[in-house]
């Protein structure tokens, strides 16, 4: 039996445990028992007050050959979802998306592009729409179609089905990674604590990239509005709600709403579709993404026992999780430990 412990339960923690869990149970040649070990749970994970949009977002020096490899795999697995009985479960929505780009020759989304549905360039008629009663012209602009998969639904959702199959969740902080790899019962240790990384493995090149959002009911919003500039701000529908945003603050650790941000949000936002200006208000919400100078995803040996990390997604953990997680599962399966069962 193959005893794996997942310390993380955001959208990485549970997507790495359960790319394990269902491999081995697929494959039926080696008994496996996974247990996402995790002091928070959703609803209380960074995940849970994001709006979930798939697309890369602050990913520091990340190779982006994998940022491309891991965000096509997740917007597959996405378009799986959608296309099955689960997708109003899951909270998966298919949503036509527009980022505008207030740099000159900008090209939006150039890596990415192929990935998304339909994705062309906005002409300059298209582009005077947005430009509207606006001092700093949109001067490029992208429309494409692609997922949104809000995270309060989707860990819900992903979480059953791990359980359902067996899966094992207990709620614990871990102090001593190293202690605990040493002294557990589990062959393999996956590390997806996310921030929690900075602490626990006194990673310096660990930061948080604080983000501050508003959601409002607006439900004749069906468009995603992305404005790439630095102090852009996007307004992204959900299925019961509608997200405002948004700032991106690095090695701010303030978990509390700021006022000064708030009216950045509403005003900005308000720039874009003035009608958003008579949408109730349901509340704001602050979360501190994880971010790293380049995201950890490695394995490494201690005597015995594996432990893989998992960390450092920055503004893109929805958008990467999938495909990570099935990177997670490749570096356990190259392991000699699999050998020896
Ligand atoms: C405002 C905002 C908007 C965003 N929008 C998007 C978006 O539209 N699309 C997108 O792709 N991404 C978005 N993100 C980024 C995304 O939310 C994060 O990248 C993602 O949630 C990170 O997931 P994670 O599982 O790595 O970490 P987390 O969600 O932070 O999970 C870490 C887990 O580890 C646990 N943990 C930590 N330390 C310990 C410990 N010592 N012991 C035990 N457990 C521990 C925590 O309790 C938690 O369960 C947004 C983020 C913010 C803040």
């Amino acid at each position: 039996m193959l005893k794996v412990a997942v310390i993380g339960a955001g959208v990485n923690g549970v997507s790495s445990a359960i790319k394990i869990q269902e491999h081995y149970q697929n494959e039926k040649k080696i008994k496996v028992q996974v247990t996402i070990i995790s002091d928070e749970f959703s609803p209380n994970t960074t995940g849970d007050g994001s709006a979930g949009l798939w697309g890369p977002f602050l990913l520091g020096g990340t190779d982006q050959k994998k940022v491309y490899k891991w965000s096509k795999d997740v917007h597959q697995f996405l378009e799986k979802i959608w296309l099955s009985d689960d997708a109003g479960e899951a909270g998966v929505c298919l949503v036509p998306c527009v980022r505008l780009s207030t740099e000159p020759n900008c090209a939006v989304g150039d890596f990415w592009r192929d990935i998304v549905y339909g994705a062309v360039e906005l002409t300059s008629e298209q582009l005077e729409v947005y430009n509207k009663g606006r001092d700093s012209k949109f001067t490029a602009g992208l429309s494409f179609v692609t997922y949104t998969s809000e995270p309060i639904k989707l860990l819900p959702y992903l979480m059953k089905r791990f359980v359902r199959r067996g899966g094992v969740v207990v709620q614990q902080k871990i102090t001593d990674l190293e202690g605990f790899v040493r002294d557990s019962p589990y062959d393999v240790i996956v590390n997806c604590t996310g921030l929690g990384s900075r602490q626990l493995l006194n990673d310096g090149q660990m930061y948080s990239v604080r983000g501050q959002v508003t959601r409002v009911k607006a439900n004749w919003i069906y468009t995603v509005v992305l404005d790439e500039s630095d102090d852009g701000n996007y307004i992204i529908p959900n299925t019961e709600s509608v997200v405002l945003g948004g700032t991106h603050q690095e090695k701010d650790y303030n978990e509390n709403i700021c006022p000064v941000d708030k009216r950045f949000i509403t005003d900005g936002c308000r720039r874009l579709l003035p009608g958003l200006t008579h949408a109730q208000h349901l509340f704001d919400w602050v979360g501190l993404r994880p971010g790293r100078l380049e995201l950890r995803l490695e394995s490494e040996r201690r005597g015995s026992k594996l432990l893989i990390h998992n960390y450092g997604h920055g503004g893109s953990g929805v958008t990467l999780a999938w495909g990570c997680a099935d990177d997670v599962l490749h570096l356990l399966l190259a392991d000699k430990i699999n050998s020896k069962l």
